[in-house]
C-alpha cells in the first residue's frame, strides 16, 4: 500500500499553495479518473487536495451575454442546465453521450477537462508507455492502436484526448479560468491540451498547482444551432472512436459561420479550421461539407488499426453540418 495525505483546504489560494509546496500533490475533485489510476499505481501523488467544495458549483450568467460554467459543477447538473441546452446544445448531448448517469453525477467540469487518455499502455504498468515513463517507449505504435490519433501524433505518443465535453467546449469556443501560484489567466480552450510532441507526458499547458476554476461560453447566438455527435463500439459507456461537435450559421443557402471540433482523433480535441475556413462563404450543401472534411483530413497518418477513421471522420463531419443546415 502507498499512504497518501488527503488535505481540504479552506480556500482557492490555499488549496494552490498547498500544491505549489508539493511537487508530488494533485487536486481531487471527484476522482472517477485519478483515484483509479492511483489504483493503478499510475498515478503516485503524495497529497491530494480537495478541491470539489472550492470552485464554483453552478452556472450564471455573464455581464455581456455568455454563461460560466464553475469547475465544480457535476457534469450531469451541466447537461441538464437549461441555458446550457437550449444556447449551447452541443455541450449538452455531449456529456450525455459519455460515461454514465452513476459517473456524470460524481465527475465535475474540472476533472473533466484534465481526465487522462484512455491508451490501455499508459493504464498497464508492465507496458512501456512515453507517457507514464518519458522515454520508455510507445507500445501503442505498433501494438493495438484501434483507438488512437490519426492527427497530430508523433513518434512518441500516439494517443487520443478522451474527454467528449472538451471537443463540445472546444466548438463552441471556450474559455478556461485558472488560478495558479502566479495569479489567474484566462486561456482559450484550443491552447489548453497539447500535441504530443517529445514531451507526451504533458497533457496541457497548465503549470504544477494550476487550478481550474471555471469555463466561460461566448454569447454568440448561433451556437443554439450546434451538435454532437459520437460514434462508439457501444451504445452507452464507451469512448469516442470518432466524434463531431459542430455550430453553423446559414444565410440564404450560404455558411455565414460554422465550427467544428473532432473527438477521437488526436493528442487533444481536435479543431477543424482548414474545414472552417473552406466552408465560410459557400454554399451549405452534402458537397461542400465533404468537401471540407477532406481538406482537413488530408494530413491524417493512420496507424495499422485506424484507417478506418479517416472516413468515419468525412462522413459524420458531412452527417452533422447536414444536418444542422437543415434544422434552420
Ligand atoms: C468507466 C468510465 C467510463 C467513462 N466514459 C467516458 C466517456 O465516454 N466520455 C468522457 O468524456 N469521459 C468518460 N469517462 C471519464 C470521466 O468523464 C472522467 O473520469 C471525469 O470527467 C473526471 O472528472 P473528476 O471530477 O472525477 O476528475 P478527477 O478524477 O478528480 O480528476 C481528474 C484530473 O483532473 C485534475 N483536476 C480535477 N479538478 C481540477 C481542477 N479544478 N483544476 C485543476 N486540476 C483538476 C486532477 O488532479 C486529475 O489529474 C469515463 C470514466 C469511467 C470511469
Ligand atoms: S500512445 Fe502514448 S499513452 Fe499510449 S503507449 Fe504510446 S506513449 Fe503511452
Amino acid at each position: 500500500m502507498r499512504p497518501y495525505a488527503y488535505v481540504r483546504a479552506g480556500d482557492i489560494d490555499g488549496a494552490v499553495a498547498t500544491l505549489a509546496e508539493a511537487p508530488n500533490a494533485a487536486f481531487l475533485a471527484g476522482g472517477t479518473n485519478l483515484v483509479d489510476l492511483m489504483k493503478l499505481g499510475v498515478e503516485t501523488p503524495d497529497v491530494l487536495v480537495d478541491v470539489r467544495r472550492l470552485t464554483l458549483d453552478r452556472v450564471e450568467d455573464l455581464e455581456e451575454g455568455g454563461l460560466r460554467i464553475g469547475a465544480a459543477v457535476p457534469n450531469s447538473v451541466l447537461a441538464a442546465d437549461r441555458k446550457i441546452r437550449t444556447r449551447y446544445p452541443a455541450l449538452s448531448q455531449a456529456l450525455l453521450a459519455g460515461a454514465s448517469g452513476q459517473l456524470r453525477n460524481v465527475a465535475t467540469t474540472g476533472g473533466n477537462l484534465l481526465q487522462r487518455t484512455r491508451c490501455v499502455y499508459f493504464y498497464d504498468t508492465t507496458t512501456p508507455c512515453n507517457k507514464r515513463v518519458p522515454g520508455s517507449g510507445c507500445s501503442a505504435k505498433e501494438g493495438h492502436n484501434k483507438n488512437h490519433a490519426v492527427l497530430g501524433a508523433s513518434e512518441h505518443c500516439v494517443a487520443t484526448h478522451p474527454s467528449d465535453m472538451a471537443v463540445a467546449m472546444m466548438a463552441l469556443d471556450a474559455f478556461v479560468n485558472v488560478r495558479g501560484p502566479e495569479g489567474e489567466r484566462r486561456i482559450p480552450i484550443e491552447e489548453l491540451h497539447r500535441l504530443p510532441g517529445d514531451e507526451p507526458q504533458r497533457d496541457t499547458i497548465l503549470e504544477h498547482g494550476e487550478l481550474i476554476t471555471s469555463v466561460d461560453l461566448p454569447p454568440l447566438v448561433f451556437l443554439s444551432n450546434s451538435k454532437y455527435r459520437k460514434v462508439r463500439e457501444r451504445a452507452s459507456y464507451a469512448f469516442a472512436l470518432v466524434s463531431v461537435a459542430a455550430a453553423l450559421e446559414v444565410e440564404d443557402g450560404v455558411v455565414r459561420e460554422v465550427r467544428i471540433a473532432l473527438g477521437g482523433m488526436a493528442h487533444k480535441p481536435w479543431r477543424a479550421t482548414k474545414a472552417e475556413e473552406a466552408l465560410k462563404g459557400e454554399p451549405a450543401n452534402a458537397a461542400n461539407f465533404r468537401a471540407a472534411a477532406d481538406i482537413e483530413l488530408e494530413d491524417a497518418e493512420p496507424l495499422r488499426d485506424n484507417a478506418f477513421k479517416v472516413p468515419l471522420a468525412r462522413n459524420v463531419i458531412t452527417r452533422t453540418l447536414l444536418e444542422l443546415s437543415e434544422e434552420r
